[in-house]
C-alpha cells in the first residue's frame, strides 16, 4: 500500500544586507523607533482592555497613527498591530507557567514585520518600502540562501528585518510543501539519554548500530554549572528569591543558551545520519515515543535530569518528524511499553543479568591538538530463563520494536552490532561483540 503524506515545512533563514550609506541608515534608524513607539502604546492598549482580534485594534490605532506618522508608509502599522497580538499572546502563556517577571511584555529587541506590500525579496536584493520610496538593498550572500533560492522553496509573504550596527540583518521564512512516501523496508530507533540504538531490516536479515551522542552526560553537565552559579550568588539559602537579581538571571539565561546550543547541534549530527541511513536502506524510520511519566514516576533521584532529558528526546523526535518532511522519509512514533523488558523470542520476562554490566571505553585523539578524548559507554545485559536468551537491553528493545512494525526476522546466531561513536569529525565505529545465542 502506498500513501502519500504531505506537510509543510518552514525554515528561517538569517541574512545580512551589505553596507548602508548614511541617509538610509539613518532612515530605517527612524522606521524602527517609530515601529517601536508604535509597538508599546498597542501591547499597553492589548493587555488594560484584553484585545484579541486584529480587527478591533485596527479600528482603533491605524487611524492614529497615519496621522501620527504621515510620511511612514502604512503597512508598518499592520506589521506592527500582528507583532503586538503575538508578542502579548507568548506573554500570556509565559505568564500562564508562571515564568513571566513583569506584568506586561518587556520590547527589549525589535524586529520589523514587513508584509508583502512592503517587501519583495529577490536572490541578490530586497526591495523595500521607505518614505524616500521602494529602495533596493543589495545582500551578503551565503551558500545556504543560495540554496533555499534554487531549491524550490518559496519565500514566504511576511518576514522580519532589523538594523544593526550599519547593516540591516533580514529573517526570511522559506516555505515548501513536502510529500513522504511509504518505503518498503523498517529503521527503528530507540533513544536513550547518551545513545541511540538503530536497527535496520528488510524482512531478510536485521543489521544493528548504536550511536552515542551523550546528551545526558551533558545535561549533567550543565546541571552542575548551574549549582555552581546558584552556590555563588547565594541562591540556595532560604528566603532569598532569585527572581529579584538580574545578575544571577542573567548568568543562568547564558548557561541555558549554551547547554541549548551544544544539545542542538549534537541533534542536527544525529537526525541527519538516520534520515541519511533511511534514504540509503530505502526505509521508513520508526521510533519509539517514551512514556514521560513512567520515566519519572521510576526515578528517584535527580527529577530535573529527567525533565530536561524528556525535553531532548521531544527536540529529537520532532526534529526527525520535520527533517523526515524535508528529505521525503516517513516518520512513525510506535508506543516504547514494555519492549525492553519482554523476550523478542519467547514473549516471557526478562531478568536483570546478575553479571557485571560490561563496560567499553574509547581513547582517541582529537584533531590538530595534543588531547585525547575519553568515552565510556556500557552495556546493560538482560537474560531470559525461558529460552536462555543474554543480550543488552537497548537491543532487546529494537528487536521488540521490530517485531511491532512486522518486520521480524528471528534473529541467527552471530547477529552483530556496530557501535558508532560520536566524536569530532567522523563517526568511529567499533564492532562489538553482541550475539544473540539461540538455545
Ligand atoms: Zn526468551
Amino acid at each position: 500500500m502506498q500513501t502519500d503524506y504531505s506537510k509543510i515545512v518552514k525554515r528561517t533563514v538569517v541574512i545580512k544586507s551589505k553596507q548602508l550609506p548614511y541617509d538610509l541608515l539613518k532612515e530605517f534608524k527612524k522606521i524602527e523607533q517609530v515601529y517601536k513607539e508604535m509597538l508599546l502604546e498597542l501591547i499597553e492598549y492589548v493587555i488594560k482592555n484584553n484585545v484579541k482580534s486584529r480587527s478591533k485594534l485596527h479600528k482603533v490605532f491605524y487611524r492614529k497613527f497615519r496621522e501620527k506618522y504621515p510620511w511612514l508608509p502604512s503597512h508598518y502599522i499592520h506589521g506592527a498591530i500582528g507583532d503586538a497580538l503575538t508578542r502579548v499572546k507568548s506573554f500570556n502563556e509565559l505568564k500562564k507557567k508562571g515564568k513571566a517577571y513583569t506584568n506586561k511584555p518587556v520590547v527589549k529587541r525589535v524586529t520589523i514585520h514587513v508584509d508583502s506590500v512592503l517587501h519583495k525579496v529577490y536572490e541578490d536584493y530586497i526591495s523595500i518600502s521607505t518614505s524616500l520610496g521602494r529602495i533596493k538593498i543589495y545582500l551578503q550572500k551565503h551558500k545556504h540562501w543560495s540554496k533555499y533560492f534554487n531549491d524550490s522553496w518559496k519565500v514566504s509573504n511576511t518576514n522580519r528585518f532589523k538594523v544593526k550596527d550599519n547593516e540591516l540583518v533580514f529573517y526570511i521564512t522559506f516555505k515548501k510543501e513536502c510529500k513522504v512516501v511509504d518505503r518498503p523496508n523498517v529503521l527503528v530507533i530507540d533513544l536513550n539519554e547518551n545513545n541511540a540504538t538503530i536497527g535496520i531490516s528488510d524482512g531478510k536479515s536485521i543489521q544493528l548500530l548504536r550511536y552515542e551522542y551523550k546528551l545526558g552526560d551533558i545535561v549533567r553537565r550543565y546541571h552542575y554549572k548551574r549549582r555552581y552559579i546558584q552556590m555563588k550568588y547565594g541562591i540556595h539559602r532560604k528566603g532569598v528569591s532569585p527572581n529579584l537579581n538580574p545578575i544571577f538571571r542573567k548568568a543562568m539565561e547564558k548557561i541555558k543558551f549554551r547547554e541549548r546550543r551544544r544539545k542542538r547541534d549534537i541533534i542536527y549530527k544525529f537526525v541527519n545520519f538516520v534520515i541519511n541511513l533511511a534514504k540509503k536502506y530505502n526505509a521508513n524510520i520508526y521510533v519509539g515515543l517514551v512514556n514521560k511519566e513512567k520515566i519519572v514516576n521510576n526515578c528517584n533521584n535527580g527529577e530535573l535530569k529527567h525533565r530536561l532529558f524528556q525535553w531532548s528526546v521531544k527536540t529529537i523526535i520532532n526534529t526527525l518528524i520535520d527533517k523526515g518532511f524535508e528529505h521525503g522519509v516517513r516518520v512513525v512514533t510506535i508506543n516504547e511499553a514494555y519492549t525492553s523488558s519482554i523476550c523478542p523470542i519467547c514473549g516471557s520476562r526478562l531478568t536483570k543479568n546478575p553479571s557485571p554490566m560490561t563496560h567499553h571505553v574509547v581513547r582517541r585523539g582529537v584533531m590538530n591538538t595534543l588531547r585525547v578524548k575519553v568515552l565510556k559507554f556500557k552495556f546493560r545485559i538482560m537474560k531470559c530463563h525461558k529460552c536462555g536468551l543474554e543480550e543488552d537491553r537497548d537491543v532487546i528493545a529494537v528487536l521488540n520494536m521490530l517485531k511491532r512494525t512486522g518486520k521480524w526476522v528471528p534473529p541467527t546466531l552471530g547477529t552483530t552490532a556496530q557501535t558508532l561513536i560520536w566524536g569530532c569529525g567522523n563517526p568511529q565505529i567499533i564492532k562489538t561483540q553482541i550475539n544473540i545465542n539461540k538455545n
